[in-house]
């Protein structure tokens, strides 16, 4: 028995050997796993900066605590006060400063209190993410075992770091960057000496000494570092005597607030998300929209929203989503830059572009511009008067609503929906068939920014930096598109279109732009949607693409509420701040046409006035002047055919228009010669025309409704000549050879009109009952 034991017995000396072995082994273990492996598990503020890094809005973190996210580096300044003032010997102690322990032990020992924590910064930075508040021995000495590991892992750049981004500032402010714009508005690398100063000695009693409380000590306590640091020549005398006389500064900024609504399209996202805005533009936008709202406030209008886009990389320079005020009444906080709207004539240049680039016309073309009945669709002008005829680049900058409409109705609604969808405007997605015709005229809905897009890309395609497909970005270093057009329109077009653009006619505050220098070229539009919701203004050049939205974003109407009184001033206004641009080149895809100067078409012989004009390639596939015909006169001044003339007839070129067409355009074009009267002996000469249906007097019943339209048909001898249609006063276009058409009749008498081109006309009235 005895033997047993003493085989078992270990040595005294050798089980001490053993449990230090032991305590040794689980000291390693510990002093490996010791840290946890997120070091700071503590929700941050989101931050929005712009592209140069500076701060545009924040977000409090979750835990209502205003903790930025761990910053990049220290400035240099910063980094001078704080280690004079925590930690001397930062950069040479592995973590744990034993001189500064045994000096503490001592005094601490002496005085019989604790007067010196000898906390390197490393130490505290281990305290601040224990965020433990112990001052007990064990508590210091996990927070020294802590430290030596965090010295092992990280670097010493990186322990400045975290403890710069996680020591309290006072109140609810946590770390360097939070601090500097909360009490300086600045980024800790524009901070002065005075300034770093002071953040360095407030982590040491936040809760005492703050700018509302103790402010003369606090002021003390940052001459007396500053004072130390010219003791060891870290400043100059000069610095020194500068920075004592600056005085602390007022208690709690208000942090930047300049993009309220660009921060919530980043739901999704956390920490500092650096954005393609331009601080400067942002801020002036801001100031100039906020200004610009209390104007519009008196007139009932509450929300305006902009947006500002560099042409050449499609980054978005400035993000206006809304005026919006703490305790808003108003719906401020909704993002109008997003929000679907009805768009008003804002859409009319890509009709125009697609038009003219589909060759249905020339830029100058005249177009209709009097009373049409499109199949029961009968668009007016927002102005109701008529120029019978009008240029079409007149008609788009003039924003007529007829010749858009009669536009649209020749290149077809589907493919301009379509067109629209390539050029970005992701939000016109219905049905072709339930815009119809209105879709040129604010049926379709759109949003700001998609919508700006897509006039930066017609501007983009014409600079030297086009690309393939035109997209937005807002946030730098990552593929988040916020909008892509693609260039479907030949580039001629587009130039075409965009310098129709330039004659807009613009608010009175600047409708002398011309005649200044500073008078800057924009090509640009304005919509007004129905019912005065909405005021679009979009304006262009080759360098930046401005858009202004301005209604309420509940949606109700203000009585002269329009994009030319309340958006374009303010587009204007935006643009004042904008460094001035040259034009656009010429294109090349373009070509010299001889042109008839009333027509606007490609001149014939019989055209008398004509003149170059440089246009798109796809002018080829337009038609000749199809107003100038040649006709015999007499020498009464009548129209005469060769067998009945007689002696002394003379061709002469008249500017022929159907007889609705001639009414308006008579008025605005005094010296028009309308086509003279048939001379009474060629009159027979005549061909038949007669109403097949409806029949004179007859009574007709459409049980399905009357925009079932009926089908009717005329009889006409000659087989060249063109016949005009007008129901109850409307024209409804012309038929040439087969002499049909779909009419919409109103209940009740209607009375339908046929001329021809020699001015006869035949006439039947009928009922719908
Ligand atoms: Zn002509």
């Amino acid at each position: 028995m005895y033997l047993l034991i003493k085989r078992f017995k270990i040595p005294f000396k050798k089980q001490i050997k053993r449990s230090l072995w032991l305590a040794l082994s689980v000291f390693i273990i510990y002093f490996i796993f010791c840290l946890p492996g997120n070091l700071f598990d503590q929700p941050y503020s989101k931050l929005l900066v712009g592209r140069e890094g500076k701060l545009l809005e924040a977000r409090i973190a979750s835990d209502e605590q205003w903790r930025f996210p761990v910053i990049d580096s220290v400035p240099a300044k910063f980094e001078t006060c704080i280690l004079r003032f925590e930690d001397k010997n930062f950069r040479k102690h592995p973590g744990v400063n034993p001189i500064a322990i045994g000096r503490a032990l001592y005094l601490n020992a002496k005085y019989k209190k604790v007067v010196s924590g000898a906390s390197t910064i490393t130490m505290q930075t281990i305290r601040l993410l224990r965020s433990n508040g112990d001052r007990t021995i064990t508590e210091k000495l996990i927070e020294m075992i802590w430290a030596l590991r965090l010295e092992c892992s990280y670097s010493k750049n990186e322990i400045l770091n975290l403890y710069s981004s996680h020591a309290p500032f006072g109140g609810n402010v946590v770390g360097l960057e939070t601090a500097s714009w909360r009490y300086f508005n600045r980024s800790p690398n524009e901070l002065s000496w005075a300034e770093n100063a002071m953040l360095a000695v407030l982590p040491n009693a936040p809760g005492l000494i703050h700018l509302n409380k103790n402010r003369s000590k606090l002021r003390d306590k940052r001459n007396k570092l500053l004072k130390d640091m010219w003791s060891n020549e870290e400043l100059s005398k000069s610095e020194y005597e500068i920075a004592i006389s600056e005085p602390l500064p007022e208690p709690l900024n208000r942090l930047p607030h300049y993009a309220f609504h660009l921060v919530d399209r980043f739901k999704e996202s956390s920490g500092k998300i650096k954005s393609t805005i331009d601080f400067n533009y942002q801020k002036q936008f801001n100031n100039i929209c906020d200004n610009y709202s209390r104007q519009m406030k008196q007139q009932n209008i509450h929300n305006l929203s902009a947006v500002l886009i560099d042409v050449k990389t499609g980054e978005i320079l400035s993000y206006i989503g809304n005026i919006y005020k703490d305790n808003d009444a108003h719906a401020g906080m909704v993002d109008m830059l997003k929000s679907v709207r009805s768009s008003g004539s804002i859409l009319k240049p890509m009709l125009y572009a697609a038009a003219v680039s589909e060759g249905l016309l020339t830029p100058e073309q005249l177009v209709p511009d009097y009373p049409m009945n499109f199949y029961g669709y009968r668009p007016s002008n927002y102005n109701p008067q008529f120029d019978g005829l009008v240029p079409a680049d007149e008609a788009l900058f003039r924003s007529l609503n007829i010749p858009a409409a009669w536009l649209l109705s020749k290149y077809g609604v589907a493919k301009m929906k379509n067109s629209f969808e390539q050029m970005g405007m992701t939000s016109i997605n219905r049905p072709a068939s339930t815009y119809g015709l209105s879709m040129i005229l604010g049926g379709a809905e759109v949003n700001l920014l998609e919508l700006t897009a897509s006039y930066a890309s017609f501007a983009n395609q014409l600079t030297d930096s086009a690309k393939d497909h035109f997209s937005t970005t807002l946030i730098i270093d990552k593929q988040t598109n916020e909008s892509i057009s693609y260039p479907i329109l030949d580039n001629g077009s587009v130039y075409t279109t965009l310098s129709a653009l330039t004659n807009t006619y613009r608010p009175e505050t600047e409708a002398y732009w011309k005649n200044f220098s500073s008078g800057r070229k924009v090509a640009w539009k304005t919509g007004t949607s129905f019912g005065n919701r909405d005021a679009w203004a979009v304006g262009v050049t080759p360098d930046y693409a401005i858009g202004v939205w301005i209604g309420n974003s509940d949606g109700h109407g203000v009585s002269g509420l329009t994009g030319l009184n309340n958006a374009a001033p303010l587009l204007f206004e935006l643009y004042g701040i904008m460094p001035s641009t040259d034009w656009f080149y010429e294109p090349y895809d373009m070509q010299t046409n001889t042109v008839c100067k009333t027509s606007g078409m490609k001149a014939t012989s019989f055209c008398k006035e004509t003149h170059s004009k440089v246009f798109p390639l796809s002018s080829d596939k337009t038609p000749n002047c199809i107003y100038h015909k040649p006709y015999l006169i007499n020498t009464k001044n009548e129209r005469v055919f060769k067998t009945c003339g007689g002696p002394d007839t003379q061709q002469d070129t008249f500017f022929v228009l159907a007889p609705i067409v001639s009414h308006y355009y008579q008025k605005k074009h005094p010296s028009h010669r309308a086509l003279p009267p048939w001379n009474k002996d060629c009159v027979g000469s005549n061909p038949k025309m007669n109403v097949l249906y409806p029949i004179q007097g007859g009574r007709i019943s459409l049980p399905r409704g009357e925009r079932e339209g009926i089908s009717s048909k005329v009889f006409y001898e000659n087989k060249k000549l063109e016949l005009y249609w007008e129901l109850n006063g409307l024209f409804l276009g012309s038929t040439k050879g087969i002499h049909e058409k779909i009419l919409y009749p109103i209940k009740g008498k209607n009375t339908l009109h046929i001329t021809d081109e020699n001015g006869n006309v035949v006439k039947t009235s009928f009922e719908v009952i």
